[in-house]
């Protein structure tokens, strides 16, 4: 049985062989690089820095895949060595595929009349892993995006294509699935440590004062790195909200209510609205923060209909 996890066979030594083969040859962006579409962008994106607009304007460096996108209609000229890659993994029971990351190193500003070529490569092909969603192998592709013939910027794109881990055997029938658990960084302890005290923290610029949420290392209204937290006080009101269906995710039981709180001091926080059966939580419910212990581990900030919020 060497060789073989979760049913299926070990076929790193075929997948290797696709190592440096071309992924897409001699690419040509549908359009120059142009004022609408970067303005469509940075609406999109709610980024208003002054460098992509006007006559000296930049597009953004974050755009770089957007100007290979084939959109509806395609690219011609893919090769088929990816094709094959896949269709291997394909044969031999890895038959799912999720993006995982991609990595952009910016090697010169793009600006509108830039004519867009790329090409694309199989950088490489991981050893078999396995993860939490099954057994397979990491594909890496790597563009080079070119501008007016000179390389631009790199784009890499990360996939694992596995087979699905089969469902363990549920131990003794218990242990029911544990909701999520948050992932905690540099970026955000601080709100996880305010929520281990029982306090909603807000982040506050140091310079312009704004407030935010979720936690961010800048401010997206000044550009300043500069911040302290201040506690929430924890009235707000249901700002809008879903009520989920499907899909069923361990540990949910739908259809439960999934709420945008609008606190008191002007931003909004993704929460529980607790209370009120799912199908009667409503826009503009007054709502009170407490914290829910959800297991030993995890305490969560969910929301409480307050009296008068109800019919
Ligand atoms: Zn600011």
């Amino acid at each position: 049985m060497k060789g073989i996890r979760d049913g299926v066979k070990d076929i790193h030594d075929g997948l290797k062989a696709y190592e440096g083969r071309v992924a897409a040859t001699a690419g040509v962006g549908k359009d120059l690089v142009n004022e609408p579409m970067i303005r469509h962008w940075c609406e999109a994106m709610g980024d208003t820095d002054p460098a992509y607009a006007g006559p000296e304007a930049i597009a953004p460096p974050t755009m770089l895949q957007a100007w290979t996108m084939g959109g509806l209609s395609g690219h011609t000229g893919r090769s088929e060595a990816y094709d094959e890659l896949l269709a291997l993994l394909d044969g031999a029971g890895y038959t799912s595929v999720v993006a995982t990351d991609c990595e952009q190193e910016y090697l010169r500003p793009l600006r509108p009349g830039d004519a867009i070529t790329f090409d694309a490569v199989i950088e490489s092909v991981s050893e078999r892993k396995t993860t939490k969603l099954g057994t397979g192998y990491f594909v890496t592709t790597r563009m080079d995006v070119r501008a007016d013939g000179e390389l631009a910027g790199t784009h890499r794109f990360r996939i694992l294509k596995y087979a699905p881990a089969a469902p363990g055997p549920k131990a003794s029938g218990e242990r029911a699935a544990k909701r999520p658990r948050p992932v905690v960084n540099r970026d955000n302890a601080g709100f996880w440590e305010g929520v281990a005290a029982h306090r909603l923290l807000v982040q506050r610029c140091g310079d312009c004062a704004t407030l935010r949420f979720p936690w961010l290392p800048g401010c997206s209204t000044c550009g300043s790195r500069e911040w302290d937290a201040v506690e929430a006080s924890g009235s707000g009101t249901v700002f809008s909200y879903v009520v989920m269906h499907h899909p069923p995710f361990p540990a949910f039981d739908p259809p439960y209510a999934v709420g945008l709180i609008e606190l008191a001091e002007g931003v909004r926080i993704v929460s529980n609205v607790v209370g009120v059966p799912y199908d009667k939580v409503r826009i503009g419910m007054p709502v009170r923060l407490e914290f829910l212990r959800v297991d030993d581990e995890l305490e969560l900030p969910v929301f409480r209909v307050q009296d008068g919020g109800e019919g």
